[in-house]
């Protein structure tokens, strides 16, 4: 049992949507899909929806408890003078049980360091919301021969050390797989994962070994079913195939039995 766990085999997958900056009113039609979907076929994956801020409350209410609706981001503060910022409460007032943190586009686009991401994960946590966190190397970094080390460091800087599996997941996305249609090889995925798990049960003991491990990066309902029955492979952040409903349901139905 205790090797299975440290396999990460067992553990029922995690199929994550990120539907990034898209979406407005008629977009929610995808999670009233989805949610009948999971009420009807005898899914073998948890489902988790992020849409933008301004529909995770229309989300969760169409999702009905079927799946989990959840924000991209959230503010590594409680309350404030932080304009423009949502907290991790008001993302759990507004419905969400989960924030996405440390995104490759944030730490790119807005600077995030793995301090930040370490503090939004924490701000996630408080609030009781799951905290997927995001890591991953460059192209540069790939090329350089320095995955597994920017990986590792990534780790240790962003994952707060008094987290465990209840409260965090993370997302190994290679940045340079993320919405270009590359993706590593199962060899890749499975390589870079077992030293993930190192990392976690190292960092975290028991609960290290329980914690879900998401590949995330060109994701597809081709490749899906073979990285999914990867091993350490717990389940999969999706993007630009989350936003297609006949696409996402194939990627979730392709979760292998446990
Ligand atoms: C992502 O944005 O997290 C992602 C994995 O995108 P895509 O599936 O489009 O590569």
């Amino acid at each position: 049992m205790q090797r299975q766990a440290e396999m990460g085999q067992g553990m029922r997958p995690l199929i994550a949507g990120n539907w990034k900056m898209n979406g407005t009113g008629d977009s929610l039609a995808e999670v009233t899909a989805v949610a009948r979907w999971m009420s009807e076929a005898a899914p073998r994956a948890d489902v988790l929806v992020c849409p933008p801020f301004t529909l995770i409350a229309r989300a969760t209410a169409l999702a009905a408890g079927r799946i989990a609706i959840g924000g991209q981001d959230c503010s590594p503060q409680s309350s404030g003078a932080f304009t423009g910022d949502v907290s991790a409460a008001m993302l759990k007032d507004a419905g969400a049980s989960a924030a996405i943190v440390g995104h490759s586009e944030r730490r790119r686009y807005h600077g995030e360091t793995d301090s930040l991401v370490g503090a939004k994960a924490k701000a996630a946590w408080r609030a009781g919301l799951l905290a997927v966190i995001c890591f991953g190397e460059t192209q540069d970094e790939r090329d350089a021969g320095r995955a597994e080390d920017v990986v590792r460091a990534q780790i240790a800087g962003s994952i707060p050390v008094d987290m465990d599996s209840s409260n965090a997941a993370v997302a190994y996305e290679p940045v340079w797989a993320i919405g270009t249609g590359c993706t590593p090889t199962d060899d890749e995925i499975a390589g870079m994962h077992a030293l993930i798990r190192g990392c976690l049960t190292a960092r975290f003991g028991d609960t290290g070994a329980q914690m879900r491990i998401l590949y995330g990066g060109s994701v597809k309902p081709a490749n899906a079913g073979g990285i999914l029955a990867l091993p350490n492979v717990n389940g999969v952040l999706v993007g630009g195939a989350s936003l297609i409903a006949d696409e996402f349901l194939a990627i979730i139905g392709s979760a292998p039995a446990l």
